[in-house]
C-alpha cells in the first residue's frame, strides 16, 4: 500500500487516496484531529446549519454526546475548560489550521466555535456582533423576563457561558 505524504493532512477538507494506485479513490477523512478513519458521518456544526463536520462512526458518537456543550456549565466552568483545551491543543485542532472566517486570526478554539453556535453567529463574527447577539439573547431569556421557565434558564446560562468564553478569547487576542 502506497504511503501518503504528510502534506495530504493539510487543507480542508481532509482527503487521502485510499488503497493502491489502481483504486486511488479519494476518501474524505474524519474531521476529528489526528483521526485517519474515513469521515462518512456528516454532523451539523450547529442546529439548522448546512455546514457539516464529517466524522467516523466513533467520533460522530462522541460529537453527538457533546452536543449540548455549554448546557449546565457556569460561565466560570466553560471559560476554565476553554483554557484547558487551548493549552492541551487536542481535539478539533483543525480549527487553528484553516483560518476560520475572515476577521479572526485563525485560532478559534473548539469552545469558541461552540460558543458562537450558542449565540447563533457565524464563525467570522467580530466581537461587536458577539456583544450584540449576547445582549439580545440574554435579555430574551433572562430569569426576570421568563420567571419559572426552566428551559429559558438553561439557555440563559449557556448564553452567559458562551459569552464568557468569547470575551476571554477577545482579551487574549487584544493582549497578544
Ligand atoms: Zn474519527
Amino acid at each position: 500500500m502506497a504511503r501518503t505524504t504528510r502534506s495530504n493532512d493539510w487543507g480542508f477538507p481532509r482527503w487521502r487516496s485510499y488503497g493502491t494506485a489502481r483504486e486511488a479513490a479519494q476518501v474524505r477523512l474524519c474531521d476529528r484531529h489526528g483521526c485517519d478513519q474515513p469521515g462518512d458521518r456528516p454532523a451539523p456544526k450547529s442546529p439548522n446549519s448546512r455546514e457539516r463536520w464529517h466524522f467516523c462512526e466513533a467520533h460522530a458518537a462522541e460529537y453527538n454526546r457533546n452536543w449540548n456543550y455549554f448546557e449546565g456549565l457556569s460561565a466560570e466552568e466553560a471559560a476554565a475548560r476553554e483554557a484547558d483545551e487551548r493549552r492541551s491543543a487536542s481535539g478539533f485542532a483543525e480549527a487553528s489550521h484553516y483560518g476560520w472566517g475572515g476577521s479572526g486570526d485563525g485560532s478559534r478554539s473548539r469552545d469558541e466555535m461552540r460558543a458562537l453556535d450558542v449565540l447563533g453567529l457565524e464563525t467570522d463574527a467580530d466581537f461587536d456582533a458577539i456583544k450584540t447577539a449576547w445582549r439580545r439573547l440574554a435579555k430574551a431569556n433572562h430569569p426576570d423576563v421568563k420567571p419559572n421557565d426552566a428551559e429559558a434558564a438553561v439557555r440563559f446560562q449557556a448564553i452567559q457561558a458562551a459569552f464568557e468564553v468569547l470575551r476571554r478569547a477577545e482579551e487574549r487576542r487584544a493582549a497578544a
